[in-house]
């Protein structure tokens, strides 16, 4: 895989305009927040935050706009390979629906083919459009499992997240290093030592 994959925008193309009228809606509503808050909002310091970060959460959330069925459908090949096909170290950052702070970590998916390949970097992609939308993590790791599932109809798929909560870091029980590890499996993963595997592959560091 070469790292310009990741920068081809076929059937994913990345907000960089963002639709003034939501702007201008979602600026006037951070706005009342700030004032809520007890700040100051004629500081100068926050005169363009409204809009910015307007901006910043239509980025943020852009996942909304893409159906990552159709980044799969994108590059679909038929080829004869059936071994466990691993992409790792995805880096995920998403925001907690319950709090609207950021989660963040990786994403390791795999799947074994069943006569369909999908280009690596779209399995890169499925799980950005999936973490740019309010989630909880389980959730994301069911949804990016079922898309692939479904889409490429493999002989199985696995995917496991890790991930550092804002929400837990800086709030609430403030457990500062705390991980969370999700997982969800179909098909061959089912089987203790295809999922053996895959964890094994998954926990080997190259570096
Ligand atoms: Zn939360």
């Amino acid at each position: 895989m070469s790292s310009t994959d990741f920068n081809n925008t076929e059937g994913y193309e990345r907000i960089d305009s963002f639709d003034e009228k939501i702007t201008k809606e979602l600026a006037t509503n951070y706005r009342d927040i700030l004032k809520h808050v007890g700040e100051d909002i004629s500081r100068e310091g926050l005169d363009k935050t409204p809009e910015r970060v307007a901006k910043s959460m239509q980025f943020l959330l852009q996942g909304y706009k893409t159906d990552p069925v159709k980044i799969l459908k994108s590059a679909m090949f038929k080829e004869d390979y059936r071994q466990m096909v691993i992409v790792k170290d995805i880096e995920i950052y998403s925001l907690c629906e319950h709090h609207l702070l950021p989660f963040l970590g990786k994403a390791h998916v795999a799947y074994i083919p069943n006569g369909t390949i999908t280009g690596l970097s779209k399995v890169a992609r499925v799980v950005d459009v999936f973490a740019r939308r309010l989630q909880v993590q389980e959730r994301l790791t069911s949804q990016i499992k079922d898309c692939i599932q479904d889409t490429l109809n493999p002989l199985g798929v696995a995917v496991v997240i890790e991930a550092q909560h804002l929400c837990m870091q800086m709030r609430g029980v403030q457990k500062q290093h705390s991980i969370t590890t999700t997982s969800d499996f179909t098909g061959a993963f089912q089987k203790t030592a295809t999922r053996e595997e895959f964890i094994k592959l998954i926990s080997t560091r190259f570096s």
